[in-house]
């Protein structure tokens, strides 16, 4: 049954994107510890047929779970007979979808940042973006992915004619978090007109050079494109193995094993460290840079600004430091708009997850400033954000970016 069910979804998606009509997101918030030992069991045994959007934690915190029309009647049931409150936080998700992929102005001569982008003007634009301010600007190869694409970074900072420490910004590592690249996009773009227009940039870009990562996962981006919005892994497939991808944000090699282990689920964290080829070549690319200061993996969605350890409960002997600067910067993200965000360890703040790009780069790599970040909302709309807020976000997460630069400038 499962295999035809396998097989009946991959026939679907080799002919056409997968439809999320009449899928819904619901929200259920535990208001006790039975709550949520009701909400785990729901994730222990239907997982494979709901999507969770924000997994279950702690009292108090909302779970969101994505449900087709198929489901959605027996799971609301089965967890408000059980007392708890459902709320539809989406009620279309396909129509919100579309609408993402709604352009303002389809022409203009200019980049237009404020809508999201497929993966070729992606690519296009980083391409052009270099080539227009090269003197600030160039074009890295970090590391190829499973399926043949280039991961590129933009290296950003004045020259100066010799090396400078190294502040490393990546985005798109769970492809379905389209504010991410988006965001990323647009915090390169201030970089560079900020240079010799304001004075925390200007000494920003001749104190370091900022390695800007602006899609991590080509491959799954790609296909949240043209066959599943809600696609979060990367696309790589072992002969045998059931379902493909694997989380890229649980395949790092660091305390790396306790994540998930079925090759369907959304976390699944790989057959085994670093078989991802986009982990493995860029991990080697991050140890072949010299003095990297800053290391921030940015997702949405939630606003959160999180800091190691992400595989234990216990704090690093960093932790204070890293704990002020991560409270220092999200103060001046919200001082932006108002935007509220929560700081603290990734265990401790959402739930312990090994083998993240944050536990590596802190533990392997040695940076200290490692965090990552959960970008806008914190749920209206999930991961389909629309695409007004992107310039917001980007210019709110800028600030709490340059207060960390500051703090490791020395
Ligand atoms: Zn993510």
């Amino acid at each position: 049954m499962i295999k035809l069910v396998v097989l009946a979804s991959l026939l679907v998606s080799a002919y056409a994107a997968k439809s999320y009509s009449g899928y819904q997101v619901l929200r259920i918030t535990p208001q006790s510890e039975d709550d949520l030992t009701v909400l785990s069991m729901v994730e222990k045994s239907i997982s494979d047929m709901v999507d969770f959007w924000k997994h279950p934690r702690s009292v108090g915190i909302p779970v969101d779970i994505m449900v087709s029309s198929e489901y959605r009647e027996v799971i609301t049931r089965f967890i408000q007979t059980r007392g708890l409150k459902v709320e539809v936080m989406i009620d279309d998700v396909e129509k919100l979808s579309e609408q993402q992929k709604l352009r303002e102005s389809p022409s203009t001569a200019n980049f237009d940042f404020a809508s999201y982008h497929e993966l070729s003007e992606i690519n296009d634009w980083m391409t052009s973006f270099a080539a227009s301010h090269s003197i600030l600007v160039s074009l890295e190869n970090l590391a190829t992915s499973y399926e043949g694409r280039t991961i590129r970074a933009l290296k950003v900072g004045a020259p100066t004619g010799s090396t400078k420490p190294v502040i490393w910004l990546e985005g798109g590592i769970h492809s379905r978090e389209w504010v991410s690249p988006a965001a990323m996009m647009y915090m390169t773009n201030m970089l560079v007109e900020g240079y010799g227009n304001d004075a925390d940039i200007t000494s920003m870009l001749d104190d370091f050079d900022f390695y800007m990562i602006i899609n991590y996962n080509p491959d799954g981006y790609e296909y949240t494109w043209t066959n599943d919005r809600m696609w979060r892994k990367t696309r790589s497939n072992n002969i045998g193995r059931l379902c493909d991808g694997v989380d890229p944000n649980r395949n790092w090699d660091f305390q790396w094993g306790n994540a998930g282990t079925n090759p369907c689920a959304d976390d699944y964290q790989g057959p085994n460290a670093h078989s991802e080829r986009e982990v493995k070549e860029v991990t080697d690319f991050i140890l072949g840079l010299n003095d990297v200061r800053v290391f921030i993996d940015f997702h949405a969605y939630s606003q959160m600004w999180l800091t190691p350890w992400g595989y234990t409960y216990r704090l690093p002997s960093d932790y204070t430091e890293q704990y002020t600067v991560a409270r220092d910067a999200v103060n001046a993200l919200s001082a932006v708009y108002g935007t509220d965000y929560v700081y603290g360890s990734i265990a401790n703040t959402i739930y312990p997850a090994s083998g993240s790009s944050v536990d590596w780069a802190y533990g392997v790599a040695g940076i200290k400033h490692s965090y990552a970040v959960e970008l806008r909302d914190t749920g209206r709309y999930g991961f389909l954000l629309p695409a007004n807020q992107i310039i917001p976000t980007a210019i709110e997460t800028f600030e709490a970016v340059k207060v960390i630069v500051k703090a490791v400038t020395y």
